[in-house]
């Protein structure tokens, strides 16, 4: 094989084969950012697959403009759907818009130890080291299936995957469990908190500032929701329902947006904002959201005192379970000895393993790369987080292939 310089030069103990490489570039090198199709790739992983023998089913978003890809590798035995691994990776990345690149985001491009791109780390790397050890699997024999699950519009709310999942358990496939490549640095992630997104809308009633009396201010009372969030953070971060295994011990509160008034010399009418709760299996954002709601309410009286249209009103914006796998099964058994990770990690971001699990496949989460990096300009992976994820497939071909 001819490697580019560049490729051979780092070809040292813990470089990744060129093959992996090569795979990463082809899907880099499609654009698939969350609002655009991402049929494109998703056709060339289905014929990539088909050429290996692959069975392959495509479900469709309303549109038909973007698709995931469920893919199964049959045991050599014809058996297709017991048992066996899913690997898991959503092939949408979010947008470059705005950001400084220093090279193309969409041309996978080695820079020293690095390769940068958009959807290095999060995560067409680990896709892409899963596919390129295809023909290895193939070779060794498989003795269990092998599916690749490629779904769309993660990034927006993990939305895409929840057609794949209905579509498999319709078909009545039951792995042993699912991997998802999200980057996690090759550790082995077993759970991660739920999370809850909510809009508040308080509606006042404008009037000339210099007569505030007269006006119910809308920033204000929205500010003194806010605080009240902010204090109920604080008492989150500071008591007792913690779980060290987490990157961040506690349930966190955080108030992302808002938006308020028109001019300082009116007394604003509107004021709206959006906050999020990530919660660990411990805490209830039910009752949160119910106690919250409890304290906007007690200031309704007071503002329809002054004008009676006004009022406080919350929309649920979006809802994520989390998942806790870390009491064990079968699919943790088999990555613990793929990761050689004898620590079990839990993280504070969603994913798509959640889903998974409440589908009643287990899953764990493990990628290349680290989550710092994701989202960013200059996105990179270092090469050495590539070559821990071949050594990883390395050892679930064993597992796979084991007679
Ligand atoms: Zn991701």
């Amino acid at each position: 094989m001819n490697a580019p310089e560049h490729v051979r030069a780092a070809a040292s103990s813990m470089a990744p084969a060129v093959t992996s490489l090569d795979m990463i570039r082809r899907l880099v090198a499609f654009p698939t950012v969350s609002r655009d199709s991402n049929l494109a790739l998703i056709e060339w992983v289905r014929d990539y697959l088909e050429g290996f023998g692959a069975t392959t089913t495509l479900t469709f978003d309303d549109e038909r403009r973007k698709a995931n890809l469920f893919a199964t590798l049959a045991a050599r035995d014809g058996n297709a759907t017991r048992g066996g691994v899913v690997l898991s990776g959503h092939t949408d990345v979010v947008p470059v818009d705005g950001q400084p690149w220093d090279t193309d985001p969409f041309q996978a491009t080695l820079v020293g130890d690095r390769l940068h791109g958009r959807g290095v780390a999060d995560m067409k790397s680990f896709s892409a080291i899963g596919l390129a050890f295809v023909p290895t699997f193939v070779e060794r024999g498989l003795a269990r299936p092998l599916h690749f699950a490629l779904s769309y519009d993660e990034e927006v709310g993990c939305i895409g995957v929840r057609r794949l999942i209905a579509d498999v358990r319709a078909r009545g496939v039951a792995p042993t469990g699912c991997i998802i490549g999200e980057p996690t640095g090759m550790q082995l992630v077993v759970a991660h908190k739920g999370r809850r997104t909510w809009r508040c809308r308080v509606r006042g009633h404008e009037a000339h500032s210099s007569l505030t009396p007269r006006g119910v201010n809308a920033v204000q009372i929205a500010c003194d929701i806010v605080a009240w969030i902010g204090g109920r953070a604080q008492a989150l971060r500071d008591g007792h329902r913690q779980d060290a295994a987490y990157d961040v011990p506690y349930t966190t509160l955080h108030v992302g947006v808002i938006q308020g008034g028109t001019a300082v010399n009116i007394v604003p009418r509107d004021c709206s904002f959006e906050f999020e709760m990530r919660y660990l299996p411990l805490d209830d954002p039910d009752a949160f959201f119910s106690e919250l709601r409890h304290f906007a309410e007690s200031r309704v009286p007071a503002m329809q005192a002054v004008a009676p249209a006004t009022f406080i009103e919350f929309d649920t914006l979006s809802s994520m379970t989390g998942f806790d796998g870390s009491n064990g099964n079968a699919m943790v058994d088999i990555a613990r000895d793929c990761a050689q990770s004898p620590l079990l990690h839990k993280v504070s971001f969603g994913t798509e393993a959640a889903l998974f699990d409440a589908a009643s496949i287990p899953a764990v989460i493990c990628g290349p790369g680290h989550i710092e990096q994701a989202h960013q300009p200059n996105e990179w992976v270092r090469l050495e987080q590539l070559a821990r994820c071949e050594a990883f497939m390395e050892r679930l071909a064993r597992h796979l292939c084991a007679r």
